[in-house]
């Protein structure tokens, strides 16, 4: 079993249990329970509750782990397939993680790239409405790509954000959003937030490479590459 798995068997465990009491409550109504004569009938504020609480216990952790899978799909193809795993950390998760502060990390060894929040739910947000995206949005699209680098192999930090600033266009149509924002939100990402870590001191800067860019030693010349015809 993964680790993704065995994260959301709790609740599927407890939303079945929630379905088992929904189950018991119908079953008396049409035979009767021990130590009764007859059948009783169904309390409905009760049958509605525990089903609430069977879909509120199971939903999420569905969700992350649909939402999971779909980006590990993505990152491998960007990754060149090398095979990535994507784990969204939820708050609970990440306070036992010792690169908390980091917006993410991947191992290239294993192919596992963690996500912390609210880094996933800021992507998906991205996601629904690309065409408006924020800043902290193309952040969370520069992270993922970012992480799909350190899976294709790249250690050195500077190398890998230029690989994935060539690869945001790609990544965000894998994604889904639609060709033309796709390439203005990539751009947008190269034009402002990866310019703006040359600014920032010694922690940006190890991320940033004024060789980065259409024609200079770390363009990698891309055919779909996010500065093509820029
Ligand atoms: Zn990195």
């Amino acid at each position: 079993m993964s680790s993704n798995n065995a994260r959301i068997m709790p609740w599927i465990l407890l939303s079945l249990l929630f379905l088992w009491c929904a189950f018991r409550e119908v079953r008396a109504s049409i035979v009767a329970p021990p130590g009764f004569d007859s059948p009783r009938p169904v309390s409905e504020p009760y049958l509605a509750t525990v089903l609430v609480l069977a879909a509120l216990s199971a939903w999420p952790p569905l969700h992350r782990w649909h939402f999971e899978h779909f980006l590990s799909a993505k990152a491998t193809a960007l990754a060149d397939n090398h095979r990535a795993r994507v784990h969204c950390s939820t708050m609970f998760d990440a306070i036992f993680d010792p690169e908390m502060l980091a917006g993410g990390h991947a191992d290239p060894r294993t192919g596992k790239i963690v996500i912390q929040p609210p880094g996933c739910t800021t992507l998906s947000s991205y996601l629904h409405h690309a065409n408006r995206a924020s800043e902290q949005e193309l952040w969370s699209l520069g992270l993922f790509t970012h992480e799909s680098m350190h899976v294709r192999g790249e250690l050195n930090e500077a190398l890998t954000e230029c690989e994935a600033v060539q690869r945001n266009y790609r990544a965000a149509k894998l994604l889904g959003v639609p060709d033309r924002i796709a390439k203005k939100n990539a751009l947008d990402y190269y034009k402002i937030i990866y310019q703006r870590r040359s600014e920032l001191g010694y922690m940006q800067a190890q991320y940033y490479s004024s060789e980065c860019a259409p024609g200079k030693a770390m363009d990698e010349h891309l055919s779909d590459s996010t500065w093509a015809d820029f």
